[in-house]
């Protein structure tokens, strides 16, 4: 059952029933009838509508680290949902089948989700899976009820929204884990269809204000030039500082786009320099469906491989981040969490 969408708040009105969208940069000028580049907002005789206000294509309870946050109640169960849409057109999306597409949908009100949130031990409701920030009234509304009750709430995003919406949102939100997806504009425009600067404006806006961590999907050729993620640490070290978790996470040539390579090589080489320059919590995840079997024995080999690579790499100086992350692969495991990952803490 779908609901009656709801009057969207975020547009200027125009002449002849057009409308602008003022909810992210891409500002979408909408004649009567027109729906905007995320899918998700739709003109309607002058009317901007929400049409994912109060609907939901996934729900399940993760550990937090999932998301991935991981100094947010680490060791923690959240309630999780997503819709379909998305402001970003990324052609290597792991999610395209509900982030390009309308999908089938159930309805859940913000009290419902808010209940949901408090159930089986979760401390509140992450919304993900498809980009919550464009269905910007329900999330508002999702949040109020779910801090009423006393849960918290996270936002995993693209960060692709303008400074308004987001300040109302701001006093809601307990955490965002936000998807920096490269550092170059290019790479924003030709893959994603948008652009780099907003994505930084979000996350400069966002330090300090909020728990926040940062996910960069590593994609071989196309975003893991050494300089490039170097330009990004240093850019992260000014403006956020050096304590802001960043978790980059390794490309799977089967997903939608095709890249050869044994990325876990390339992989490793990323995140020592990443983890070198800016001094930050640097985490590995192998987040592709088919693996997300939880393979111990490779977890085992793939950290040890990292171990032996990172010795070498960083010599004697390394030695203390190597036994935090031990400790932190420790924690992993005894929190029953993705054991595909590689934690450091500087
Ligand atoms: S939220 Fe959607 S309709 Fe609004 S400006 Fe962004 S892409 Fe366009």
């Amino acid at each position: 059952m779908q609901m009656t969408p709801k009057a969207a708040r975020f547009y200027d009105r125009f002449p002849d029933n057009a409308v602008s969208c003022q909810l992210c940069p891409h500002t979408c000028f909408l004649r009567n009838g027109g729906v905007g580049t995320c899918g998700a907002r739709k003109n309607r005789n002058g009317t901007l509508q929400a049409l994912t206000y109060g609907e939901v294509t996934g729900a399940a309870v993760d550990p937090v680290e999932k998301k991935p946050l991981y100094h947010f109640h680490p060791g923690s169960r959240i309630y999780s949902v997503g819709a379909w849409g998305c402001n970003l057109k990324c052609i290597f999306c792991q999610n395209s089948a509900i982030s390009q597409a309308e999908s089938p949908t159930v309805p859940l009100s913000p009290a419902e989700v808010a209940k949901n949130g408090m159930a089986d031990g979760s401390i509140g409701v992450a919304y993900t899976y498809n980009e919550p920030l464009i269905a910007m009234e329900y999330l508002i509304d999702c949040c109020k009820a779910v801090r009423k009750l006393g849960g918290k709430n996270v936002i995993v995003s693209n960060g692709y929204v303008n400074r308004a919406p987001l300040e109302e949102l701001l006093p809601w939100a307990d955490a965002f884990n936000i998807d920096v997806k490269a550092f170059n504009n290019d790479f924003y425009k030709r893959m994603c269809g948008a652009k780099l600067e907003p994505v930084l404006d979000t996350v400069a806006f966002l330090s300090g204000k909020v728990h926040m961590e940062l996910t960069t999907l590593l994609i071989p050729e196309a975003n893991d030039a050494i300089p490039e993620l170097e330009d990004l640490a240093d850019w992260i070290s000014e403006n956020c500082g050096r304590s802001v978790p960043c978790h980059l996470t390794a490309y799977h040539p089967e997903l939608p786009l095709r890249r050869g390579g044994d990325d876990g090589r390339d992989f490793e080489e990323c995140a020592v320099h990443f983890s070198e320059k800016v001094g930050v919590c640097v985490s590995r995840q192998r987040d592709h469906p088919r693996r997300l079997g939880h393979d111990l024995r490779q977890m085992r080999r793939d950290g040890g491989e990292a171990r032996r690579l990172r010795r070498r790499r960083l010599g004697h100086a390394a030695g203390r981040k190597l036994r935090q992350m031990r400790r932190e692969e420790q924690h992993c495991r005894l929190k029953s969490f993705d054991p595909g990952v590689i934690h450091i803490c500087a």
